[in-house]
């Protein structure tokens, strides 16, 4: 049985899917302007985690993450590099792709974006005028009335006049509370806009989840999932706005993945310290860099905020390839997973219990030292399969454990086949036997022949 921490009741409680079998899942994807940076690849790595999980566990899961392609940092940024958004959108989609299949992770079942569901935003838009919680201001904007939602605050557990007194918002004239949000903005002059009942415009950024989860997973979700820092006002906007047209619950079960801090403090432009995904793989070795920072990201409960440093990224790496190590020493046997085995029962009872993956990693871990203990080519088998539920230990052991080493590696195996050719012409044949030992013991085989001396592994 599935438990799951659910932010709107704040608490853990046990899953029951609307439709037996099935998972209707919602996550906020990006912005896409620029690369994403690795609090992003946090969120988006929970996510991929669940959707493993749910799946391994027998669901039939389908997963929604949108990509918001028009915004005013899009719009910002596309003016700045002086190219069409639809350049930059597209360029950014893809850099996602990259870096996404550089982690390990699916590509979800559907990724609308923003601009092809413009028609189902404003029949959603048209839904809630209709029904009076919104409302067209004289500017040409569409106004959210928050003080027609009753449960408005219920996600972020704030009532309206808190939210007045503790956010900072902004005076507008146009709208009757200054919690009002936009759903519709009038077109202003050189930004995308579409035509609409409202006037030439463009959709606010809110309703977009509303209404792509609306059209791809129907009116109620089972999962909705983001950021922890989405939860207000982006999130209670949600609501607001789809349970305000539809008049039922919008999500059974609210996820939200806690922050990535940097070195111990909370990432932010001012500090400087907001690093993209794709620089820190770069500076990775390639075979070894993606699961590493997979690894690393997913080795904190999704809900404990996690500390990146250099050190802790290269310790993450060591610890992943010390799995990978074992099921190299001890190749694993032909082996079909069975959950009532004893480790996998722990592992399998640690991800069903809000998807605990610090304990389920803790299995991986007794398990390779009992693989070292006992060369137990079953166990070796389980730890791949295991691991391989959450998108881990599916590279070749050998390969993925001489990593960056077998460059380097390389160079110091020819440095030394040359310095024993050096002894050798010098009848030094002691130095020599020596110097071939130094290499066998690394696992290297020499062969001599007529064009010189060639080596391969063992
Ligand atoms: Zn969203």
């Amino acid at each position: 049985m599935l438990r799951i921490h659910n932010s709107l009741a704040r608490e853990k409680q046990a899953f029951t899917p609307i439709e037996p079998g099935k998972v209707r899942m919602y996550v906020c994807g990006l912005t896409v302007y620029d690369y994403f940076h690795i609090g992003n690849a946090r969120t988006l790595t929970v996510f991929d985690m669940v959707y493993r999980w749910l799946t391994a566990a027998g669901y039939q899961v389908k997963y929604v993450r949108n990509i918001t392609d028009v915004d005013d940092k899009i719009i910002d940024r596309a003016n700045k590099n002086g190219e069409p958004i639809e350049a930059l959108t597209s360029r950014m989609v893809a850099a996602m792709h990259e870096d996404c299949d550089r982690l390990l992770m699916l590509r979800p079942s559907a990724e609308p974006r923003a601009t092809q569901h413009i028609d189902n935003m404003l029949g959603l838009i048209g839904d809630l005028v209709t029904n009076g919680k919104a409302y067209p201001a004289s500017n040409g904007d569409v106004y959210y009335a928050v003080r027609e939602f009753p449960g408005y605050g219920k996600l972020s557990g704030k009532s309206i006049d808190d939210l007045r007194a503790g956010e900072r918002v902004a005076v507008d004239g146009h709208k009757r509370d200054p919690l009002d949000f936009v759903l519709w903005k009038a077109a202003k002059p050189q930004e995308p806009h579409w035509c609409s009942h409202y006037g030439e415009g463009r959709p606010g950024w809110h309703i977009e989840c509303s209404a792509m989860s609306r059209a791809e997973l129907g009116e109620t979700l089972d999962i909705h999932g983001g950021g922890w820092d989405l939860q207000f006002p982006h999130h209670e906007n949600e609501i607001a706005q789809s349970e305000g047209a539809s008049g039922k619950p919008f999500v059974n079960y609210w996820m939200h993945a806690a922050f990535l801090n940097m070195d111990n403090e909370k990432m932010s432009k001012s500090l400087g310290n907001v690093f993209t995904t794709r620089a820190v793989l770069d500076k990775l070795d390639p075979v070894q860099g993606g699961e590493a920072v997979r690894f690393f990201l997913l080795r904190g409960h999704y809900r404990s905020e996690i500390n990146y440093t250099w050190d802790i990224l290269q310790d993450a790496r060591g610890a992943l390839v010390s799995l990978y190590t074992a099921l190299r020493d001890v190749p694993p046997a032909e082996f079909e997973l069975d959950w009532t085995e004893p480790y996998a029962k722990r592992f399998f009872d640690a991800m069903c219990d809000d998807f605990n993956t610090p304990m389920a990693f803790a299995v991986l871990f007794e398990l390779r030292n009992e693989i070292n203990r006992t060369r137990d080519a079953k166990l070796s088998a389980l730890l791949c399969a295991l691991g391989g539920t959450l998108g881990f230990l599916q590279a070749d052991p050998a390969a993925f454990v001489q990593g960056e080493a077998a460059g380097d590696e390389a160079a110091e195996i020819d440095a030394l086949i040359a310095a024993r050719n050096e002894a050798k012409k010098a009848k030094n044949f002691a130095e020599a036997d020596r110097i071939r030992d130094e290499i066998k013991a690394r696992g290297i085989v020499l062969e001599d022949g007529a064009g010189g001396t060639t080596w391969r592994r063992a």
